[in-house]
């Protein structure tokens, strides 16, 4: 009697067992139902359903007859089949969801950006496919632009890339907050972005345009550091400017760099200023072949010591005497050989030529220093200095005779070569002056650190200190600060004699600008000298060290 009962109960569980694995069959069967094997699901909840009609044909039976142990182990055996089904589907719907998940992350992380989790270059194409299929379809406008940070580069020197992907970061969340849900912003590669906006013209992308600046106002922290970062953003809008994903993007390129050229926040593309931005890139080319055919020209700027009055060196600045551009200034160029690696080849021709030069400058009480820019790629290359002490030797040059301009940003980039660049150089013996100071973010405990024996305040406070109070505050702070660390003060940009007098008084030590003289060539110089100290022709002596 009490067999039977342990029989029916198993086979009445076994019943249940099968009707609960019917319901990941089912929702395995449906999720499936456009794929191929759907058919083999359909089967198995088909044939859980007969397993049920087999189960309870067995239980009725079970209750007519008198059961003995082979009806006892088969109704064990039942219920394990039951176990077994419901084991098998529950584990086959978990491995199922755990496959879609990974799918999920797989195409996540194929078509998103590591560092901002935005939408990458292969998902930007395939909504601006499906954005510009739409407008194509529905004959409406749709806008795409570029944005490009204007200050990264100068924070990825100057604080490392670590505080440059930081940035990003914070970056993503406040472009995304600009924009509607409809929009894409997606992360093109290093600081630029591209956003699509659906359904709008160049008239409808100005506002957005606004609200991106306006969400940039705000400075950033990054690890202590409070930075102020703009961007420049191109538009570009379907039909207008391109019916294909490719020109569309290509044309708020140009027009970002025009943006960025103007320094106007964000600029719409105009095909007029696209030629300039193709003249842009074949002045690259251009440029390599300057290098080595010497259609570069160096003019040479005094900097005079104020106490005596007396010249003390001057600064080599380099142009282009381009074929059909004309001479060119530095900022024309110099930006394109530091973004093509070319500036360390443009660096070794400045230096070559102007200590080659400097054998022809006029001799009066003293012999003249010669100050040379670097760029940033220089003071970052290990062969540097081997470079320059070949340079030395070959033109037989003093060392002493030898200044070289790093700017504040350069000074601070994190690298380590960097600094044992800068420490080889001053091991050497040649001065280091610290170029454009104020412009960047440095803290005076690290400028302590450098073995710059002068500072150069940027010419942006000089021009203005007489009008501006806080100019005059940040002429007067640095050269205090720069005494007290025991550095000399150079102030470049002096236009003129009030200027000079307020500097004389502050005590600053030497002074460059356009009131002494503009910057000239070797000839020019020459005969500025003479003039100045009153020497004839028959009288010329050169500097041969
Ligand atoms: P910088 O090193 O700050 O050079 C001083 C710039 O200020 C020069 O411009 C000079 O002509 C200008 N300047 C000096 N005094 C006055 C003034 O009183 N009024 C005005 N309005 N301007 C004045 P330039 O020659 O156009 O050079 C611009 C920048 O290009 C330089 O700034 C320097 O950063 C870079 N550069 C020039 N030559 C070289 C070079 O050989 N190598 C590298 N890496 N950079 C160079
Ligand atoms: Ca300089
Ligand atoms: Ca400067």
């Amino acid at each position: 009697m009490s067999l039977m009962w342990v029989s029916l109960a198993l086979v009445l569980s076994g019943i249940l067992i099968l009707v609960a694995s019917l319901i990941p069959t089912r929702r395995i069967y449906r999720d499936h139902a456009q794929q191929p094997q759907v058919m083999g699901w359909y089967s198995l909840f088909v044939l859980i359903g007969l397993f049920i009609t087999g189960y309870t044909a067995y239980a009725l039976s079970l209750l007519k007859q008198s059961v003995s142990m082979m009806e006892f182990v088969l109704a064990l055996l039942l219920f394990g089949g039951s176990c077994f089904v419901v084991l098998v589907t529950r584990l086959s719907l978990l491995s199922i969801h755990e496959v879609k998940r990974i799918a999920a992350l797989e195409r996540h992380h194929a078509l998103h950006d590591e560092l901002t989790n935005l939408p990458n270059r292969t998902l930007l194409y395939e909504r601006l496919k499906h954005v510009l299929g739409y407008a194509q379809q529905k004959q409406r406008p749709m806008v795409v632009m570029i944005m490009d940070l204007n200050q990264f580069k100068e924070v990825n020197d100057t604080l490392g890339h670590h505080s440059g992907d930081r940035l990003l970061q914070q970056v993503a969340p406040r472009l995304k907050q600009a924009l509607r849900e409809s929009d894409t912003v997606a992360r093109l590669g290093g600081d630029e972005f591209a956003i699509v906006l659906p359904d709008t013209d160049t008239t409808g992308a100005l506002p957005v345009c606004s609200k991106i600046v306006n969400a940039m106002e705000k400075p950033f922290a990054i690890e202590g550091h409070s930075l102020k970062v703009t961007a420049s953003i191109g538009i570009a809008c379907f039909p207008a400017d391109g019916d294909d994903a490719d020109s569309l993007l290509q044309k708020a390129d140009v027009a970002m760099y025009v943006a960025k050229k103007d320094n106007s926040g964000f600029a719409v593309y105009d095909p007029e200023r696209d030629l300039h931005s193709l003249n842009r890139l074949m002045m690259i080319g251009q440029l390599h072949e300057a290098i080595k055919n010497n259609d570069l020209v160096l003019h040479y700027q005094p900097i005079v010591k104020l106490k005596t009055n007396q010249v003390w060196g001057c600064e080599a600045l380099v142009r282009w005497q381009h074929p059909e551009l004309g001479l060119l200034d530095p900022s024309e160029f110099i930006p394109i050989a530091e973004q093509s690696g070319m500036v360390k080849d443009l660096t070794r021709w400045v230096i070559d030529s102007a200590m080659h030069q400097f054998k022809t400058v006029t001799y009066h009480d003293a012999a003249l220093c010669l100050s040379i820019n670097l760029s940033v790629k220089d003071i970052q290359d290990a062969g540097f200095v081997d470079k320059l002490k070949l340079l030395l030797l070959k033109h037989g040059m003093s060392e002493k005779q030898l200044r070289l301009e790093i700017t504040e940003s350069s000074m601070m980039t994190d690298s380590r070569r960097a600094h044992e660049v800068i420490g080889q150089l001053h091991a050497l013996g040649v001065e280091l002056a610290i170029d454009d100071f104020g412009t960047g973010f440095s803290s005076l405990s690290y400028l302590k650190q450098l073995p710059a024996k002068s500072i150069k305040i940027d010419k942006t406070f000089v021009y203005d200190m007489i009008e501006d109070e806080n100019d005059a505050v940040i002429v007067r702070s640095t050269i205090d600060l720069a005494h007290n660390m025991g550095r000399h003060v150079v102030a470049e940009g002096v236009e003129n004699r009030d200027t000079l007098e307020i500097l004389e008084i502050l005590g600053c030590d030497y002074i460059q600008g356009n009131y002494i003289s503009k910057p000239m060539d070797m000839d020019d110089l020459n005969e500025w000298i003479m003039k100045r100290y009153g020497i004839r022709a028959e009288e010329v002596r050169y500097v041969t060290a």
